[in-house]
């Protein structure tokens, strides 16, 4: 089981300052569960002996009761303790209790419990990462881990220079070319006549709109879903789903693995929310007409205006 913990990057998503703390939390699942008590649980009483029944095998001489290592702890009426450390470090890791009952093979109803002790204990034992946790699964705070912070910066310059870079290397023979079109980073060779554009082999050759591309990118990293982002720029959800596959894509090239699963992460995250405030009747508004659309019913309504 220490083997399957040591697999589970549970560091990932955590500032490194809560990362001692983090490990400390799924060390106390990994071994309280198997700490033998050290008095009564009912009375306190350190003096107790070995007991008959199997369950409970202490037995208390004081206030006449048997007893388990695990009863009045969070661990009674539970089997498999030897996947506590596993849950924690797994739930750290970002999955959702979907996942972690199907990686580590528990019932939803079993995984609910867990969640509850896991949560009562991270709270009363680390605060400090309690609360950090808590404020980013509920996606009550969308501030970036510094390393995910530092990879978003490189990535929204890398589009800032796409939208704004004069001049390019031209690819066929060297010369420096000038750029074209102001809304694509299209450049003409003067040297050799050719055209060439700095999108051509990457996930984002077919995706327009660049001026919008650095809000999208914002709202894809904490988590918002096509619909919306589809509110807040205008372009339809169908596109920004086919954005969002582009610009994973082009995170998982330029090796921003950091970003990449926060990104994810994040996603999986507000779709809870939203799948919780639907629960409770919170009504979102469907995303208006694309720009695409716009611009071309003015150009049909314009003889009716005149
Ligand atoms: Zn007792
Ligand atoms: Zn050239």
């Amino acid at each position: 089981m220490t083997q399957l913990i040591q697999d589970i990057n549970y560091h990932r998503f955590l500032p490194e300052e809560l990362h001692q703390d983090a490990d400390n939390l799924v060390d106390y699942f990994t071994y309280a569960p198997f700490e033998q008590p050290t008095a009564c649980p009912y009375c306190g009483n350190p003096h107790f002996t070995g007991g008959r029944d199997d369950k409970k095998p202490y037995w208390c001489g004081r206030c006449q009761r048997a007893f388990s290592a695990h009863t009045g702890t969070p661990f009674a009426n539970c089997r498999h303790h030897e996947l506590w450390g596993a849950y924690a470090a797994s739930r750290l890791s970002g999955l959702s209790w979907k996942k972690v009952s199907e990686s580590i093979g528990l019932s939803t109803g079993a995984c609910k419990y867990r969640e509850k002790v896991f949560n009562q204990e991270m709270e009363s034992q680390f605060p400090v990462l309690f609360q950090w946790w808590h404020a980013h699964q509920e996606r009550h705070d969308l501030t970036l881990t510094p390393e995910v912070d530092v990879q978003h910066q490189q990535l929204q310059s890398w589009l800032e220079q796409l939208r704004t870079q004069p001049t390019a290397t031209c690819p066929q023979c060297a010369a420096v070319s000038v750029r074209v079109k102001e809304t694509r980073p299209d450049f003409r060779c003067h040297h050799c006549q050719s055209s060439f554009s700095l999108l051509a082999g990457t996930p984002l050759v077919k995706t327009w709109y660049m001026e919008l591309w650095p809000e999208f990118l914002n709202g894809l990293v904490t988590g918002e879903s096509a619909w919306d982002l589809s509110r807040r720029l205008g372009v339809t959800n169908k596109r920004l789903y086919q954005w969002r596959r582009s610009f994973l894509q082009v995170m998982e090239d330029k090796g921003l693995d950091a970003l990449l699963e926060w990104s994810r992460w994040q996603r999986s995250r507000r779709y809870s929310q939203v799948t919780k405030l639907t629960r409770e009747g919170v009504e979102f508004p469907v995303p208006g007409r694309s720009r695409m659309n716009r611009r071309k019913s003015r150009k049909v309504q314009q003889p009716e205006d005149q």
